[in-house]
């Protein structure tokens, strides 16, 4: 068999033939001729007439060891749909790429599961390569439709360089996709979303959002039907401050236990664990320094007791249950005598309907918490990301639910 026969019946790429194959130092060349002298544009206008042409390579995927590079003449057209000059698109690579579809396809199959690092290595290509090949390949998958259907969705900031920048981003909280990345943090950057959902806006039910969000008016003004729900996340958060503040002004002068005397560095600490941290996560040790906190600093020992009703109010409370309760918690805070309650409590009766609506409808931004961890994973795995559309890229391929054909998968139809 001669070799190029061998190498066409391997590599059975579409619209060529194997015309030479040379070994050289940097790996296989393989030289390719066309099937076909019709060329297409990028816009899928089709022509025989050529403007110039010029030799190109790709990098294909490797045989072994060995790197392996298709070569071919590229030709640019006068495209009669574009009415420019541009460079056809052949029918093994996406325009403009260096790499084959077959190799991008799998850079971008990895790069959803291992880190930047492992995929440059294992494929011979540089960072910026994958940065390159994933904001083709996702540009390529990302499409209008996963904006049908929305029905309860979340809105929430991400930040990355360091927490210096933001980004916005949509989830769909049936689904628990990305379904928007906007490149700022700010109200332009959600109108946006709602311009590109359109006419789709009005069937979206119920939204979740961050406590301080800039984003809440926007909402109410693009999707004044659909419910707001504060994240409980955030609501915990709030409760969370005050027990920190209450235990940071009884600390210096609260006996821990039964023992008197100050408290060692180490006890303090577990017991700033036992009022920070949620009742169930609590040992004997530390229910006995919340019962020494309810003899000798009551104070703080009703700051914790608060902070747990309020999480119960999301834990175990019946949603039918939700406003009566709410409102009961708020009287009960408001006695307690602990100023920053009382600012809290003012803070909770301006958001009431929000926050009683996540209990309602079971939503949080839990979801969104999740995907948040996740991007901040996306970022800790890229190791800084030549721009911001490179991370938006990888966050689409990610959590988007883009789903990469492997050039192994067998092919629809074959
Ligand atoms: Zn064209």
């Amino acid at each position: 068999m001669r070799v190029t026969t061998a190498f066409n019946r391997v590599l059975k790429l579409p619209g060529a033939w194997v015309d030479q194959v040379s070994f050289t130092d940097v790996g296989i060349v393989i030289g390719l001729r066309r099937r076909t002298r019709l060329l297409t544009c990028p816009c899928g206008w089709r022509t025989r007439s050529r403007y110039d042409s010029s030799r190109r390579r790709w990098r294909h995927l490797d045989f072994g060891a060995c790197k392996v590079f298709l070569e071919a003449d590229v030709y640019r057209i006068d495209c009669g749909a574009c009415l420019r000059v541009r460079t056809e698109q052949v029918p093994w690579a996406r325009p403009n790429a260096r790499h084959t579809s077959d190799f991008e396809d799998l850079v971008a199959w990895l790069a959803q599961r291992m880190d930047k690092t492992a995929v440059s290595r294992l494929l011979r290509c540089s960072w910026e390569a994958v940065d390159h090949i994933v904001t083709r390949v996702v540009a390529e998958h990302i499409d209008d439709n996963r904006l049908n259907d929305l029905f309860r969705i979340g809105v929430d900031e991400i930040s990355y360089r360091r927490g210096r920048r933001f980004l916005t981003i949509v989830a769909d909280h049936d689904t628990g996709r990305v379904v928007w990345v906007g490149k700022d943090r700010s109200q332009k950057a959600f109108e946006e979303f709602f311009d590109a959902l359109g006419e789709r806006t009005a069937a979206v039910e119920a939204i979740t959002l961050d406590g301080s969000s800039i984003f809440k008016s926007v909402a109410e003004q693009r999707i004044p039907r659909a419910r707001i729900c504060l994240d409980p996340f955030h609501v915990i958060g709030w409760a969370n401050e005050v027990v920190e503040s209450t235990y940071r002004a009884e600390a210096p002068h609260f006996p821990i236990g039964d023992r008197q005397g100050r408290p060692s560095r180490r006890e303090w600490r577990r017991a700033r664990y036992a009022v920070r941290a949620g009742a169930e996560r609590l040992d004997e040790r530390h229910q006995t320094i919340l019962n020494g906190l309810r003899r000798h600093s009551y104070r703080l020992w009703r700051a914790w007791e608060l902070k747990e009703q309020l999480r119960d109010f999301y834990r175990i409370i019946d949603p039918a249950d939700a406003r009566a309760y709410l409102n009961q918690w708020c009287t009960a805070a408001l006695r307690s005598r602990i100023p920053a309650y009382h600012t809290l409590v003012g803070r909770i009766r301006k958001h009431f309907d929000a926050i009683a609506s996540a209990v309602e409808l079971g939503l949080s931004n839990s979801r969104l918490e999740g995907i948040n961890a996740k991007i901040r994973l996306i970022q800790r795995r890229g190791y800084g990301f030549r721009d911001l559309d490179a991370l938006t890229a990888m966050i689409y391929l990610c959590l988007g639910g883009i789903t990469i054909t492997l050039p192994t998968d067998p092919r629809p139809g074959a």
